[in-house]
């Protein structure tokens, strides 16, 4: 499967993503959770790539693993940051060897303590859109996906400019773009408007991560910057000595957002899953029981092995144990 054939015409693109565990515990739990996240029948399950390369090996293991031993096609990501051309190229040669079709392709976060404007590895790439060309000059044929910023990047002086950056990837040879994560649709909404404008006629696709804990919420967004909304930082805040009620607020709020991103004509939504599979199956199985009014994923009805695994959700939801 590429990214090419998962968002059109009466098609709609779910995927989720996740990154490789530092321990064997990880790699287990890991395992556990692509097998129910297999169950929602994604387009595909993206393998994150550690900074600099720190996981560039393990994410290839992922995406393997994720194709071979749970049938679903993978993306893997890769950063350019402190890498050169020819380790970048070494590097997608064995992932296309390897049956992996799809790639993320991305900058790389700064080190905290570096001004703007990127490292650069002797002969390395300093920006994104470098690396779309190098990729592109390797296989025509592979899928491209792009990091979009709804709230622009942190680095970017401004929207318009960010906007400008976000269309030469496009142009040089990304098929989609995922978004960072956001709360507020209106802020997605806005930015696809304005994308639309600048000519970026790639699907644009919506990043949700469910946020079911307050502590994290408070970490996540300051990692990202997105803004929280009231509604959504004072029900987590509620909740916040009940792990039950805020891992329901959380799913809860993300099937809001869903529904009406769903409303709005997304092709697709890449879910943030933190490899953790309790809270995206339960938003996933809400959408997929609205499908019968909610036309662009009218064409999928919740998979056999989805539904019939229902029953340990609810069993499990009246736990305090279950995710
Ligand atoms: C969907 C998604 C997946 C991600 N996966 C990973 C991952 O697996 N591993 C990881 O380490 N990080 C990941 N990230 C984070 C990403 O690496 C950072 O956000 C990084 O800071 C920017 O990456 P980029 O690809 O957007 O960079 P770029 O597109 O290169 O943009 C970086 C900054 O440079 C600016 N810029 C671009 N071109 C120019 C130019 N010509 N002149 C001046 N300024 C310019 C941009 O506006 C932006 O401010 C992911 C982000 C998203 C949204």
């Amino acid at each position: 499967m590429n990214i090419r054939d998962a968002y059109g015409p009466n098609r709609f693109g779910l995927s989720f993503e996740v990154f490789p565990p530092k321990s064997l515990e990880g790699d287990r739990q890991l395992a556990t959770e692509l097998e129910k996240l297999a169950e929602c029948r994604p387009a595909f399950i993206s393998c994150t790539y550690g900074a600099g390369g720190s996981t560039s090996k393990r994410t290839l293991e992922w995406c393997g693993r994720i194709q071979q031993e749970f049938s679903t096609p993978a993306m893997a990501h890769l950063t350019c940051l402190n890498s050169t051309a020819d380790s970048l190229k070494h590097w997608m040669r064995q992932a296309f060897d390897s049956g992996i079709n799809n790639l993320m392709v991305l900058r790389g976060d700064l080190p905290r303590n570096a001004s703007t404007g990127g490292e650069e590895a002797p002969g390395g790439l300093r920006r994104a859109h470098e690396l779309v060309t190098l990729a592109r000059e390797l296989s025509d044929s592979i899928g491209i996906g792009v990091a979009g910023y709804p709230e622009k990047h942190p680095e970017s002086p401004d929207d318009e400019t960010d906007l400008l950056h976000l269309g030469t990837k496009v142009r040089c040879g990304a098929d989609a773009v995922f978004t960072q994560l956001f709360f507020d649709n209106r802020t997605f909404l806005a930015f696809r408007d304005r994308a639309i404008r600048a000519g970026i006629q790639t699907p644009i696709v919506p990043g949700i991560m469910p946020v079911t804990e307050y502590d994290s919420l408070v970490r996540i967004s300051s990692l990202c910057g997105s803004v929280i909304p009231d509604e959504l930082q004072s029900g987590l805040e509620a909740a916040r000595h009940d792990p039950v009620a805020q891992f329901e607020f959380g799913v809860d709020y993300a099937i809001q957002q869903c529904r009406d991103l769903i409303r709005h004509g997304v092709p697709g939504i890449h879910f943030y899953v933190l490899n953790k599979a309790a809270a995206v199956r339960l938003i996933v199985r809400e959408l997929l029981f609205d499908a019968r009014d909610l036309s662009p994923i009218a064409g999928r009805t919740p998979g056999k092995q989805l539904a019939s695994c229902d029953k340990d959700l609810v069993a499990a939801r009246q736990t305090e144990t279950w995710y």
